[in-house]
């Protein structure tokens, strides 16, 4: 039987972060200051096996997500995270099989992903300045170490890839419509995405969003581009394209313009945790049932619970919220759960 929220919401994606932990430090995701060399990460008997995080995961395509996007931290640190999509694959009904990375390891890991039957990359470079991206990622990687991973991925044939770059305002805007050209002439989708205010610890604040207005009538006014529809119901990126034709641009509007109506993700953390909003305060536990010798249907019976009750949207009221009342909710983490 199908299983929808409470507001009709049907269960269709799961996001798989595989790993707290993360060899970059964005500003806006892990800051340097918060996650130093003391900082306690999981430690590796709280991670889901890679056998667990298949059991689940054919109990919840079960339920309807046919999408699978393997994230984190970075996925790639991760060791074998290869193996994992290897047994991903064995599950009937799964559609597509994505991951998001900051493209560091990608040059040594890229062959084995493709072989292990990865679908699609998306990869994440808010810049292509490099004192711009030092200052955003936190100065343990570069530009040419990025784009040596796209290379890389290009030639394993992951081709289109997506770009996921945040726009902060005042930090990288001067440097979005570089970054749109240069992969406007690569043909590859940058998607464009509102500064969010995930987890408790970025200090986020609203006037540093730049709009997704704003941003393309950056682009448009060098790059003149038109709307297109959207190509699937619960598609996340408003999609434009160059009006010469050729290629296109997203914008994830999550601040400006919600798309709560059509939210149907559901996210699993590391150590096991299902939540059912980015912006989530508190997690349904799976390890301790999965650990203590729960039945599928024991299982699922918890997750029908979970999605059953849903009624999370944040991104439309997030507004009508005081900047207090939104600094005292204790929110997930994004290095945690993964966007
Ligand atoms: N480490 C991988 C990477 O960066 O691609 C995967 C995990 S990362 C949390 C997933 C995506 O979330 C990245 O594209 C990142 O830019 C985005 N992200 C992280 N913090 C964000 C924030 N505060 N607002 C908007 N996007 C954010
Ligand atoms: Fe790491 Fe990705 Fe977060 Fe950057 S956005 S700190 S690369 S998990
Ligand atoms: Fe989905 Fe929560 Fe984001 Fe709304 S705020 S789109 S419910 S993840």
């Amino acid at each position: 039987m199908s299983l929808t929220d409470k507001f009709d919401r049907p269960l269709r994606d799961l996001r798989i972060s595989v790993t707290d932990r993360c060899n970059f430090r964005c500003t806006y995701c892990m800051p340097a200051e918060i996650f130093g060399e003391g900082y306690k990460f999981l430690p590796k008997p709280q991670l889901l096996t890679f056998e667990e995080i298949t059991r689940l995961t054919r109990i919840i395509v079960r339920l309807g997500a046919v999408k699978i996007r393997l994230t984190g931290g970075e996925p790639l640190v991760r060791q074998n995270v290869e193996e994992l999509i290897k047994q991903l694959n064995t599950v009937d009904g799964v559609d597509d099989m994505a991951m998001t990375t900051n493209a560091h390891f990608l040059p040594k890991k890229v062959d084995a992903l493709k072989e292990a039957g990865l679908k699609r990359l998306t990869i994440s470079l808010d810049s292509l300045d490099e004192d711009v991206f030092q200052k955003m990622n936190g100065g343990r990687s570069s530009v040419a170490k990025v784009v040596a991973g796209i290379e890389a991925a290009e030639n394993a044939g992951f081709s289109p890839l997506k770009i996921n770059a945040v726009v902060q305002k005042g930090v990288n805007d001067h440097t979005i419509v570089d970054l749109a050209k240069f992969f406007k002439d690569r043909g590859h989708i940058v998607r464009f995405i509102e500064y969010m205010d995930v987890g408790n610890m970025n200090g986020w604040k609203l006037d540093e969003v730049l709009t997704a207005k704003e941003i393309v009538d950056m682009i448009d006014a060098k790059m003149p581009l038109e709307p297109l529809d959207e190509n699937y119901y619960g598609e996340v990126a408003q999609r434009y394209r160059y009006k010469d034709g050729d290629g296109e641009i997203g914008l994830i509007t999550s601040v400006t313009q919600p798309f709560c109506g059509a939210c149907t993700r559901m996210r699993l953390s590391p150590e096991g945790q299902i939540f059912t909003c980015l912006f989530g305060t508190k997690g349904t536990d799976l390890r301790a049932p999965l650990r203590d010798g729960a039945t599928d249907d024991e299982i699922e019976q918890i997750i029908r619970n979970t999605w059953g009750h849903r009624i999370d949207r944040y991104s439309e009221i997030r507004t009508d919220l005081t900047e207090e009342m939104r600094e005292k909710r204790k929110k997930v983490e994004m290095y945690h759960i993964g966007g």
